[in-house]
Parts: C-alpha cells; structure tokens; sequence
C-alpha cells in the first residue's frame, strides 16, 4: 500500500477518538473487574459443580511414575501423546473435572464451537487420521477428538478424574516431585508438566444479590442441561419453552449460545456492556476433496502459515482465509522509507476505523430495528478486544424473542426474582453468566491454583510475584524438573491459534525429556544467569502497547482499563506477539547444543521403557 492509498474515506480522526473515549468513561466503573473467587467463597461453590459426569468414590492412590502432568486438557493431552511417542511409560495426569478435554469438557453450552479453523486448532490430526467435519468444529467434536487422542496414547486409564492437586512439592530426598491431591493420592514423579490451561477459572462478576436469586443460575462452563433440556448435540432446550432467560454477557460464549436460546426459551434478555466485534463465520462442510490434497506434514504447514499471516509476515498463500487472517492483513503496519513512525501509526488508525465501519455497516445491514443496531454497534478499535465471528447472533435480534439490554455499567444488581440493569428489574426464571475466564493476563500461579514448592520451600507464587523469570518460559531456578506447558504472557509466545503453542511446546518438552534419559541426566535446574539473560531479553524486546490499550475500551486484555498493570516480564519473546518461528529455532537449536544454561546432575542412567 502506498501512502496516497485511502483505506477509509471520510475518516474523521478527533471526531472518532472522541466517540470511542466517551463509550470508554462510560464502561470504566470502579466494579467492572469485581469478580467472585470460587475456589474461596463458599456460598459460590456449587458454580464449580460438574454437571457432566458423576463423581465415583474410589481409594487414594500411591503411584511412583517418570512424568506427572497436572491437568487432562488440550495440552496435557498433546503433551502427553507426544511422550508417548518418545517411549514414557509411566505417566499420571490429574484434572479436576470427570473426564478428558480441559476446556473442552467443562464449555458444552448450547451453539459451542472453536473460533480458530479446525484443521489448524484440533490438534494431532495427522496421527490420528482424522479430519474434522467442518471448517469450524462444534465444541464436542474436538472434545471427542481429544479423547481419542488420550485412548490411543492409553492415557486416559492414567489420569485421575474428579481430583483436585492440592500440592506440588519439590523433594530434595529422592530427587521427586510428589503431588498431592484432594482424594488423598501422593504421585511421586521423576518429571513435572504443568498444563493447567489458560481458560480454566471461571469469572463470576461480584453482582451483589447474586445469592438470593431464586431461579437457576450458572456459567456457560457448567451448563446445565438438566434444566434446560436439549444437550451438546441437541440444540432444542426443550424444557426452556416457558421460560425466560438472562443472558449477562456478550463475548465469544454468549454470542454462541444466544442463537440457540433464542430458538427455544420463552424470551432472552441479553444484558451488554460491551458489544463485541462480530465478522462473518463463513463456516461450512469439509470438502469432500480435502484430503485428496494433503501431505505429510500438512497441518504444520497450514498452523505455521496461519501464525505467520498473524505475525504480518509474508504468506505465499492464505491457506487459512478466514476473518483473522483477512482483517490482521489490513492493519499491519504500511512499511516504506519515506514514512515517519507517526505516519505509520496514522494509517494504521484509519485502516483500523475501516474495519471498525465494516463491522458497524454489518449490523446496520441485518439488525432490522435501527435503536437495537445502534446499541450492538462496537466503538473501539479492533484489536481492543478479542474479536469474535459469527453468522446467527445478529440476526438473533430479529427474533421477538430476543431483547437487547444494553448496560454500559454492567448488571447492577440481582434481586430474588431477576436482574437490574439501568434502573430496571427484569424478571427472569435462569440467569446464565456468560462472562468468560480469567485468561492469559492472569498469573500462572493462580492460574495453576495450588502452591508449587521447589527447592528451600519456595513456591512459584513467591518467586513470581514480581513478574515471571524464567528459562524460554517453560523452566525456572530452583525448580527442578519442572516444566511449565507455554501460555501468553508468559516468557515463550503467543499466538491466536493456542493448539499451534502447546504443539510446540509438547514436541520441546518431549524431546527434551527423551534426550535426558538418553544422557542419563537425572536432575536439572535452571542457572541464575541463563534465566536472568532470558528475562532481560524478553524486557529489552517488550513492545509497548500500553498507549494503544490506554484509549481503548476496558476488557481483560487491558487489566480493565488499566493497562498500566503490564509487566514486561510477562512478556513474549520477540515482543509483542512473539516471535513464534525464532523460539522455535532457539528451541531446537538449544536441545542440540545439549541444554546450556542448565545445571545438570548425572544419575544412573533410567530407561522410561523399562
Ligand atoms: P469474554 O471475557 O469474552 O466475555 C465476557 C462477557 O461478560 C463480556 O461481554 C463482559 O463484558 C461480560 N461481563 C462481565 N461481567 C459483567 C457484568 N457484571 N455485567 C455485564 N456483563 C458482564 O468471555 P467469553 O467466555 O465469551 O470468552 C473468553 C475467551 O474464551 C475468549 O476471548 C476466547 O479466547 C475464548 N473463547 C473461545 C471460543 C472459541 O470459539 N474458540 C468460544 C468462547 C470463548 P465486557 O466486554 O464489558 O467486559
């Protein structure tokens, strides 16, 4: 693109900064990021309850294993097949919910699908032989996928279901981790794996009155059927037919399970505080062709050039094709030596309000009642949030059955009988709280949620509370024979496509592992100086967003508004994004040149296979 190309006519650049910091002070409320702690208070814990499978008794278990992995989700299943594949055979994986899938079993609402293509999101499809039913997969599919995964690895006769870790502990005696766990279990292992998931904690908004509702409330990730009828596979809610439902939420869950509720309960009551950005879906069958032209290695191939059309790296092809990739090309940054930083940030901003009027003229276009269309409007810039794509929630709308309540303030209060927002009371018989997960930004301490104790009694808590310092993102001092499976904001990188990190960092972890046993390495622990040189180089490369997020409308990629609450320690490696292509090389590169920056202790040598 050439500087005298206008990429949105008629942009008026005060005028819409102005728009969009007026629909921001309207959402900035000292309560907005006010949220519950399930795993503390008491009178939220039924929240947490497994819906989905029942809770079987059984003895505690006593188990001496070569690689404990602390979760039974997408990246313990990964992880855990590709360790197979290396020869480990003893293996445990522990997860609190009653079977295989992380996120995938607990989000079973009505309309659930992944928003990253399946070809490139459900992972191993080559192993397994398998290619997904549709360009984007409904959530039991892949829930489904990673069970077979976990029964062809034989892992899911090695996981303990329903059972919570209470304590990971570092054992100098021994040199073992032993875990222990709510139903009395003690796993001693030779090698640690956190994979405990980026969208494992539920938010539950502190809405005062919660608990005197007196209808039925959950969260979309503990839906539950049994009230409303219809199941993962059924989307009629049979049993929704005199009732009506509030909806508090309007992310990617909600605008997934509005559609269906919309068909079947009484009346929905969508309660907005934000209107999210929602492109076209475009989803649709697999060809009957697909795999015709398939090669080995091909989902790597399609992950890589997926992950490079989002870093705004040249693609001889978009094999992807899809709304990420589509509207990440429109607002990379214009190169050319005669343009000043400020010009590039200028073109940028009138791309962005480009995209931003393409989303608006959508709404216009299918939301038949103009006050309605006005109010589902987004007026912020499009990466402020995590854009969403969907072809039946704005035309949900048009259903009588269907009222947006949009409440820049959120919900105010829930009363016995409904919920308040703006002043109102709307009686509802099910509120569902569509209002997400504490993602990403949250540390991983809490995101694990039990104290890791290494070396000396220290937990990752205390040595994090600072901000991360790690080795890759995937080791840290003091810790020995830990691995930590790779997240956003944590020291590796990030991509939007998570399976194609956890792939990464499953082959790493796994080669890593196969390559200590073949050294007889029996211990390994993180240098001072290799982690400090790692944290630095990820400080030193922090791209600084923090102006951009500033103007942006609160969400939990910008702390709730304040993005002021970054830490450059919890950055990626490359800045920004990350840059997914280099860590890889450096990983590989560093299993090659036998792990520097690693103190090692030779043991015996031990053979997984035996
Ligand atoms: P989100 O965080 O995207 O949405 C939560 C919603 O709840 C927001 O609309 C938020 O408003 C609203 N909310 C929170 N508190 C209140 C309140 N007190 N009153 C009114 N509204 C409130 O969560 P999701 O579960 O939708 O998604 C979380 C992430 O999970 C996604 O970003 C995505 O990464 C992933 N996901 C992926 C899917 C996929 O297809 N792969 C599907 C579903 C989720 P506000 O915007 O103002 O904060």
């Amino acid at each position: 693109m050439t500087p005298s190309d206008n990429p949105a006519p008629g942009f008026d650049r005060d005028g819409v900064r102005r728009r969009y910091a007026q629909e921001r002070a309207k959402r900035m409320t000292p309560s907005r990021g006010v949220i519950h702690d399930l795993r503390r208070e008491e009178a939220f814990a039924g929240y947490l309850k497994d819906p989905f499978t029942p809770f079987i008794e059984r003895k505690p278990v006593r188990d001496e294993v070569d690689v404990a992995i602390v979760g039974a989700g997408l990246a313990a299943v990964v992880v855990g097949a590709k360790l197979r594949q290396a020869g480990v055979r003893r293996i445990r994986l522990i997860d609190k919910a009653g079977g295989i899938g992380g996120t995938w079993y607990w989000n079973r609402y009505p309309g659930v699908m992944c928003d990253v293509e399946s070809y490139i999101y459900m992972p191993m499809l080559e192993e397994m032989n398998y290619i997904p039913t549709t360009k984007y997969a409904p959530g039991d599919e892949i829930r489904r996928h990673l069970e077979s995964i976990a029964i062809k690895y034989g892992l899911v006769k090695d996981t303990l279901f329903h059972t919570g870790v209470e304590e990971s502990r570092w054992v100098e005696a021994g040199q073992r981790w032993i875990v222990r766990t709510d139903r009395g279990d003690e796993v001693r292992a030779r090698r640690l794996i956190m994979a405990t998931g980026i969208l494992n904690l539920m938010k539950l908004p502190a809405i005062p009155g919660m608990e005197h509702f007196q209808g039925r409330a959950f969260h979309t990730a503990r839906w539950d059927y049994e009230y409303t009828g219809g199941g993962p596979n059924d989307p009629h809610l049979a049993k929704l037919t005199d009732k009506v439902v509030g909806v508090i939420g309007a992310g990617a869950s909600a605008i997934q399970a509005v559609p269906p509720l919309g068909e079947s309960a009484k009346h929905v009551y969508v309660f907005q505080r934000t209107p999210s950005a929602i492109s076209e879906r475009g989803n649709r069958p697999t060809d009957a062709d697909f795999s015709k032209h398939l090669h080995p290695g091909w989902q790597k191939e399609r992950m890589e050039n997926f992950s490079a059309a989002m870093l705004g790296l040249p693609v001889k092809r978009d094999l992807v094709d899809d709304g990420w990739t589509k509207y990440q090309a429109r607002l990379i940054p214009p190169s050319g030596p005669e343009m000043t930083p400020e010009e590039i940030a200028a073109r940028v901003e009138q791309s962005d309000y480009g995209v931003m009027e393409e989303h608006r003229k959508r709404i216009e276009a299918i939301v038949a009642d103009p006050r309605v269309a006005e109010g589902l409007k987004p007026y912020y810039r499009y990466f402020c949030k995590r854009p969403c794509f969907h072809d039946e929630y704005l035309p949900a709308f048009n259903n009588p059955k269907v009222t947006l309540v949009d409440c820049p303030a959120g919900v105010e209060q829930i009363t016995p009988r409904g919920a308040v927002a703006n002043g109102v009371e709307y009686p509802l018989d099910c509120i569902v709280y569509a209002t997400g997960f504490e993602a990403e930004i949250t540390r991983f301490a809490r995101r694990a949620g039990h104290p890791i104790i290494g070396r000396g009694g220290i937990t990752i808590e205390e040595k994090w509370k600072d901000g991360m310092i790690s080795l890759h993102g995937l080791t840290t001092r003091g810790f020995p024979n830990l691995f930590i499976m790779p997240a956003p904001s944590q020291q590796s990188v990030t991509t939007v496509n998570y399976t194609h990190l956890t792939v990464i960092g499953a082959d790493h972890i796994a080669a890593t592992i196969a390559k200590l046993d073949e050294l007889g390495i029996a211990v390994f622990d993180v240098s001072e100086a290799a982690e400090r040189a790692w944290t630095e180089a990820i400080v030193n490369c922090f791209r600084d967003t923090r102006d951009f997020m500033a103007a942006c409308t609160p969400s939990r990629l910008n702390y709730e508004g304040h993005p002021e609450a970054a830490n450059p320690r919890n950055g990626s490696y490359g800045g920004g994004r990350g840059d997914v292509f280099g860590y890889q090389e450096l990983l590989a590169k560093w299993r090659r040149d036998d792990f520097p920056g690693w103190e090692i202790v030779k043991g015996e040598r031990l053979d997984p296979r035996d």
